[in-house]
């Protein structure tokens, strides 16, 4: 692939994205580990500190659907969660971040502990820019090569180290999980479930980490959303070729009359004991 084909429009300059000068506290476990009370209040509260007017209208911008199960991810048709998988990485989240805050939207980003770890300041910028964050192990794991214990470890580990990257922000991860490489069983699944987390499946996915250039996986991403009507969308904020098509994926969704809405937690996680107790 090359980026010097894709057309003028679907590049975007790059932005700076605003860090959080909050004082590192990395060896701090937050207190509220998996305990997130209704991310509404903390989303509401960092529109602030987001750049954005708020008299300014998007068109774009859904409803904000309080997930506490998985039974609540009902879409009506022509709404879509955007889902952003394995960052934070910080060329390509910051890129994309910019993107989402010029059209008034907010997205999940499933982080990798691993990458929350190298990147916290990255992490941190999503938090304040008020996505929801949630987790997808520590090192992207394919969780059905593990038993159960060591699932359960990878998971809660992944989810720590999220939490404490962004910890200065008073942010808190929400209590979802998406399977890497999308593998999972029936047991696992139910496992999972069984400690308070909400798995989100995938509607539509952009298969984004194969080597096509944007235009193609943009094509492909709306032929897919078209058959589908609605749904949750799988991006990966950890490739360029994501970054440069989703300013103009955004403006399709946005002329096509589609609804960004925005997955939040809706419950205090029954989490804390039985994952917590699975680090020990
Ligand atoms: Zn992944």
């Amino acid at each position: 692939m090359s980026v010097g084909q894709v057309k003028p429009g679907v590049l975007t300059s790059p932005k700076p994205v605003q860090s959080v000068n909050a004082a590192q506290s990395a060896n701090a476990m937050p207190a509220g580990f998996w305990g997130a009370v209704g991310e509404e209040n903390v989303t509401t509260a960092s529109f602030a500190t987001s750049g954005e007017a708020a008299s300014q209208t998007h068109a774009l911008r859904g409803r904000t659907l309080n997930v506490s199960d998985a039974s609540d991810l009902r879409l009506r048709r022509k709404e879509v969660i955007l889902t952003f998988d394995d960052g934070p990485a910080p060329r390509a989240t910051s890129l994309i971040l910019a993107a989402l805050e010029k059209f008034g939207v907010k997205a999940t980003f499933f982080m990798v502990g691993k990458m929350a770890n190298a990147h916290p300041k990255t992490a941190r910028a999503v938090a304040q820019a008020g996505h929801t964050i949630a987790s997808h192990t520590h090192g992207h794991e394919n969780l059905t090569g593990l038993g159960t214990v060591e699932a359960r470890r990878t998971v809660a580990i992944g989810e720590s180290e999220i939490a404490r990257a962004i910890a200065p922000t008073g942010k808190k991860v929400a209590p979802f999980f998406r399977f890497p490489y999308l593998a999972q069983t029936r047991a696992l699944r139910a496992d999972l479930k069984d400690l308070g987390l909400v798995i989100f499946d995938v509607d539509i996915d952009s298969l984004d980490f194969k080597n096509d250039t944007p235009e193609i996986v943009l094509k492909r991403t709306l032929v897919r959303l078209e058959q589908e009507g609605r749904g949750i969308i799988l991006l990966h904020d950890i490739h360029m070729r994501t970054a440069r098509l989703l300013p103009e994926l955004l403006r399709e969704l946005e002329q096509r009359g589609y609804k960004v809405v925005h997955a939040v937690a809706n419950h205090r996680a029954l989490f804390d004991t039985p994952l917590q107790a699975s680090l020990r």
